[in-house]
């Protein structure tokens, strides 16, 4: 296969500047300002390349949606291409500057983000340039979200509208173990259970409690034994924490639960198997909040055709491309369950997303977004 964009024509200085430049803007989904500063770079840097820039107002105290877009080709409904990238960071200000200052050693560069994904914000911009300069193609849409993070609860809307009638979704999140790309994802679910008893003196009317912390402790058992490993369930108890002190009996015990679930029959099953969780003892009562967060993302002929078309390119370009199922979410997952064809983990290869470890390998910049620029031109279907 003869690759329509040269892996010789990206731009890697200037992709590097910006994506150090994106890394030294710190920004926990949290802080609307601080993410809106960088909103203020990534909106420049995109002007300058040549892309429509469409700015939407953050809501629930998130920072700024960012659209940006190819120019139209005129009087076309050529099909279009969305592109998901999120800004926002799990880590705090003030990481940059202790325990996870950007650096480079060796092939690695070392930044809180700079892996999940501000790579991939930097990644997907420099393969739009790319496309731009190679001529008229169809038009691509790269929606940048500010709480990807925390599970998108401001950005869902504006993903799921965009989404709507686009030929694929691809998801610049970073690659898996060795450059993997991610072909299905496991659905996420969130369940936080308050369990109630009743408080009394330990010493003086012990018989009069009612332990919310023992019930909690058999109600733990429970959930966990909902794992099945062969149908790639998970349910993990999180965190625990009840009681007032010592020499009470607990009236109060609060759960956070992570739920991974495969596929649309396992989520409804498993949360309704939690739903119907029953205390044993009749003066305890339950209080079970428990929903799909994200959707799974269940691997489909489609989305299987564009892992395809991306592992002949990746061939080209001299690597091999696996695919992989994980039990992580991202908004890939919201794009997938409507039907999307999506490929995920096309963002930079590295490791230690989300820890002090976090970094990218630098030597999979230019061939990843390589890869990027030319699926964009060859996905099915497109011009
Ligand atoms: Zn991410």
């Amino acid at each position: 296969m003869s690759l329509a964009i040269d892996p010789s024509r990206v731009d890697e200085a200037g992709l590097l500047r910006e994506l150090r430049a994106f890394v030294e803007i710190e920004t926990p989904s949290r802080n609307g300002e601080a993410v809106n500063r960088l909103a203020d770079h990534v909106e420049a840097h995109a002007r300058r390349v040549g892309l429509d820039v469409e700015r939407r107002a953050g809501t629930l105290g998130f920072g700024d949606i960012l659209v940006l877009r190819t120019p139209r080709p005129v009087g076309g409904s050529v099909p279009r291409i969305l592109i998901l990238a999120h800004i926002d960071t799990v880590h705090a200000v003030g990481t940059l500057a202790g325990r996870l200052p950007l650096r480079r050693e060796g092939d690695r560069l070392y930044g809180p983000g700079v892996y999940d994904m501000k790579s991939g914000v930097a990644m997907a911009i420099e393969a739009m340039r790319l496309c731009l300069a190679h001529g008229p193609s169809h038009p691509v849409d790269l929606l940048i979200v500010p709480d990807e993070e925390v599970g998108s609860p401001s950005s869902r809307p504006a993903i799921e509208a965009l989404a709507q009638g686009a030929l694929a979704a691809l998801v610049v999140e970073p690659a898996r173990d060795g450059g993997k790309i991610v072909t299905a994802r496991k659905g996420v679910g969130l369940c936080d259970i308050t369990v109630r008893g009743r408080a009394a003196h330990a010493g003086v009317r012990p018989a009069d409690g009612r332990s919310a912390i023992r019930a909690a402790a058999r109600l733990v058992l429970e959930l966990e034994a909902l794992n099945d490993t062969e149908r790639g369930i998970t349910v993990t108890v999180g965190t625990i924490g009840g009681g007032t002190g010592r020499n009470t009996v607990p009236d109060e015990c609060r759960l956070q639960v992570d739920l991974r679930l495969p596929d649309m029959t396992s989520a409804e099953e498993i949360l309704k198997r939690i739903r119907a969780l029953r205390p044993v003892d009749p003066d305890i009562r339950y209080e079970i909040a428990a929903a799909l967060n994200r959707p799974p993302f269940a691997s489909s002929a489609a989305g299987l055709e564009v892992f395809d078309e991306a592992a002949r390119i990746a061939d080209a370009l001299g690597f091999r491309l696996e695919g992989v199922a994980t039990g992580g979410g991202s908004d890939g997952n919201f794009t997938a369950a409507l039907g999307i064809p999506t490929l995920d983990g096309l963002g930079a290869d590295g490791a230690g997303a989300h820890t002090l470890d976090e970094h990218i390998l630098l030597s999979s910049l230019v061939p990843r977004t390589a890869l990027l620029a030319n699926l964009l031109l060859r996905l099915p279907g497109a011009v």
